[in-house]
């Protein structure tokens, strides 16, 4: 089926597909594209034209899925929401981050370039615009003053979602799942902002910029990045990342005119 671009489409990037659990049943007028070895659903999400896709763990998966969105379906602005290690002892597992700022925390070109320094481009924090983070700010503080009828009694004792905190800052990317207390904290010490660590929203960052497009980067807080990282990361990530980001979209979108 050739693709028919619909103006103002947000593109919705995942990483894993437990992100984005139970929001593709929610798109409606769905039509299914495969090229890339990806699967991009077009449709309608809360009255907004969407395309949904599932791009993969990493820097390379997540830039050439964006330039995807961009040439195929050229989508108006991107979102992605997924899950993300906390970097700073402020933040804690099921709180919520926005990115106002992203770096790769991996790219190291020095002494040829400033450590993070993306060569010749004289940059290495990519400013992500602030109408859309706003926005996604008052979704998502919207979502957490409502969190009780998202969650059960259990759940919220589970999971510990008693007093979710919303942040707003640096985000550090890389090829990495970060599990150790101390790369964690090397980083900490050049990079004293930095709020939490994953592995794609940097690389949309730098995509989006050469084409000048709006995108929004949320994250939950999944982990410390620490040795314990991985216990129950895919049960958080189904059981609260996800309906987290169900729950945040839809304020965003109602929200969005
Ligand atoms: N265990 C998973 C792999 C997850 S990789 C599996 O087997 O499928 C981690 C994913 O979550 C990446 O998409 C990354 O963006 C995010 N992430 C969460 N915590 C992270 C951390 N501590 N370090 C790096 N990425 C993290």
């Amino acid at each position: 089926m050739s693709i028919s671009i619909k103006p103002n489409t947000t593109g919705l990037i995942f990483a894993m597909r437990e992100e984005q659990e139970g929001l593709q049943a929610l798109i409606t007028d769905q039509e299914l594209h495969h090229f890339a070895k990806r699967t991009f659903i077009q449709g309608n999400l809360w009255g907004h034209p969407v395309v949904m896709v599932l791009a993969g763990i990493g820097k390379v998966a997540a830039a050439s899925t964006t330039n995807l969105l961009i040439h195929h379906f050229h989508v108006a602005q991107l979102l992605l929401s997924g899950v993300a290690g906390a970097a700073d002892a402020r933040l804690k597992v099921g709180d919520i981050v926005i990115a106002q700022e992203l770096l790769q925390h991996d790219m190291d070109a020095s002494p040829l370039f400033p450590r993070f320094e993306i060569p010749l481009s004289g940059k290495s924090r990519f400013l992500a615009p602030p109408d859309l983070y706003l926005e996604l700010q008052n979704a998502t503080q919207a979502f957490i003053e409502e969190i009780q009828q998202h969650f059960s009694p259990q759940q919220i004792q589970e999971f510990q979602l008693q007093k979710v905190q919303m942040h707003t800052g640096l985000i550090g990317s890389g090829d990495q799942f970060i599990h150790d207390k101390q790369v964690l904290g090397n980083l900490k010490r050049v990079l004293p902002d930095l709020l939490a660590v994953e592995m794609e929203g940097a690389a949309i960052a730098q995509v989006c910029e050469e084409h000048a497009l709006a995108f929004g980067i949320l994250r939950t807080i999944s982990d410390s990045a620490d040795e314990t990282a991985h216990i129950d990361f895919q049960s958080f990530v189904k059981n609260v990342a996800a309906p987290y980001t169900l729950g945040i979209l839809k304020k965003y979108f109602e929200n969005k005119n």
